[in-house]
């Protein structure tokens, strides 16, 4: 009679942890790619901060402007950036584009606070900004902590402004006012999504007048003087910016331990990092690979800079037209990670996950078969057969993973970039890094995960 341990070992084949199975000197190697991630996450809180950086990453790792009307060899690195905010880059493969390619598409956009078109107003003496949030937030968590502020105004000349102010020491930083516990009585009776509403999310950036002895509004005019001589602009140019509050502040270890990153924007820096990374790792390889970092995926992949958008299967017709063949004989043929993170198992809150089926922290990288809400609405839904290849592709190059879906049945839901990948004939499925307090202005992820995300798009991309 075989033992109960060895069987169970065997046939139950349950998950450790992975820092208790990876060598010392493995974990090291994850410590030292995490340093450069924290950077990245630090120096990239916007899409366009993340496509400047990859534009620039990518260069250095001999990348060039793709130009369609050439015929590239294999081996030839090109990108193509999308009205600055979506990157798509390529290695030419030596096999025919009737192979298909190799996607790892992961979003650079993250939950934030946008400012409205016509933001500047004044209140009893105090200037103030008007937002609009973009995606997925519990407003409250934006009240009383420091932001900075980020982005483009365009003025009246046609001249391209870039703002990017409250991240360097020195700087001055902005902040949403909350109410004070000892007023709060008829607020903290409210439901959680209304104890601060959307119109209340208004960012303090002033409260000194010009010195005058006429007009009124003179902390607004003030204010607007500083802008004016920083930037160049008037009050009409915030109709033609683009800017964006985000949490101001660093990106940490967290634990005595340094097992995590604490930090404004894993979601979906912490996949969109890796993906670019594996790609300079890649040197002429078998299949065209692609790595697509997309914006807007945060309010449904809309927009030509999202991926609901032609612009990555425009790329991928530029490409067959080389080649003499039909863009649907690629895609047909392709295959796809949609590199996106899911939730970590939250002990804390341990009633909405399925812990079954939930991801988890230090467990590796997690592949969602599907996403959506309800009766899987709104889910690709990957193969049995895609998921098997993956399966052994990981396991086959020592990536340590793990399957997760968001949280129980019918306890609420989301979706990726995934569907709309899978529209374009391509298989596909969701690999990414599990994230303790997603959509937060402060998430947490583990070193040792953000590391498997890298070797998983190693592999993919080299197979
Ligand atoms: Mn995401
Ligand atoms: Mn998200």
């Amino acid at each position: 009679m075989e033992d109960v341990k060895a069987l169970t070992e065997k046939l139950l084949d349950t998950q450790k942890n992975a820092a208790s199975v990876m060598t010392a000197e493995e974990i090291k190697k994850a410590d030292a790619y995490s340093e450069g991630y924290k950077d990245f996450l630090f120096r990239c809180k916007t899409e366009r901060e993340c496509v400047s950086f990859a534009e620039k990453a990518a260069q250095a790792n001999g990348f060039v402007p793709f130009d369609k009307s050439k015929k590239y060899a294999p081996g030839d690195k090109v990108y193509f950036v999308n009205r600055a905010k979506a990157i798509v880059l390529c290695i030419i493969g030596k096999n025919s584009l009737t192979e298909g390619v190799k996607i790892v598409a992961a979003h650079i956009d993250s939950p934030r606070v946008d400012l409205k078109q016509n933001p500047l107003y004044e209140d009893n003496e105090l200037a103030y900004f008007k937002t609009h949030y973009y995606g997925g937030i519990k407003k409250y968590q934006w009240t009383a902590r420091p932001l900075s502020l980020h982005g483009v105004v365009m003025l009246k000349n046609g001249e391209k402004v870039e703002v990017n102010i409250g991240e360097d020491e020195g700087d001055p930083r902005f902040v949403i006012s909350d109410l004070l516990p000892h007023l709060a009585r008829n607020q903290m009776s409210k439901k959680a999504n209304e104890v601060v509403t959307g119109e209340e999310l208004n960012i303090l950036i002033g409260s000194r007048p010009f010195k005058s002895d006429e007009g009124s509004e003179l902390v607004k005019l003030n204010v607007m003087s500083i802008l004016n001589e920083k930037y160049g602009m008037t009050n009409s140019d915030f109709l033609t910016a683009e800017l964006e509050a985000v949490p101001a502040g660093t990106v940490d270890d967290i634990g005595f331990d340094r097992s995590m990153i604490g930090g404004y924007g894993h979601d979906d820096r912490v996949c969109s990092y890796p993906a670019l990374t594996a790609m300079f790792e890649c040197e002429n390889p078998d299949n065209t690979v692609l790595c697509v970092l997309t914006d807007k995926e945060e309010i449904g992949s809309e927009g030509n800079t999202g991926l609901k958008s032609a612009y990555m299967a425009y790329f991928i017709a530029d490409l067959a037209r080389m080649q003499g063949i039909q863009a649907h004989d690629i895609l047909s043929k392709s295959e796809c990670l949609s590199a996106d993170v899911n939730a970590a198992f939250d002990p804390t809150f341990a009633g909405v996950y399925e812990k079954n089926n939930a991801s988890f922290i230090n467990k590796g990288i997690v592949m969602t078969k599907y996403t959506g809400a309800g009766g899987k609405s709104g889910t690709s839904d990957a193969s049995a057969e895609f998921v098997s290849k993956m399966r052994t592709l990981f396991d086959s190059n020592g990536v340590i993973w793990q399957a997760g879906e968001l949280g129980k049945v019918d306890e609420g839901g989301g979706g990726t970039v995934a569907k709309y990948i899978a529209n374009l004939d391509v298989d596909v499925v969701d690999v990414g890094v599990p994230v303790l307090s997603m959509h937060a202005p402060y998430e947490v992820i583990s070193k040792i995960d953000l590391f498997m995300a890298h070797k998983a798009f190693e592999a993919f991309f080299k197979s």
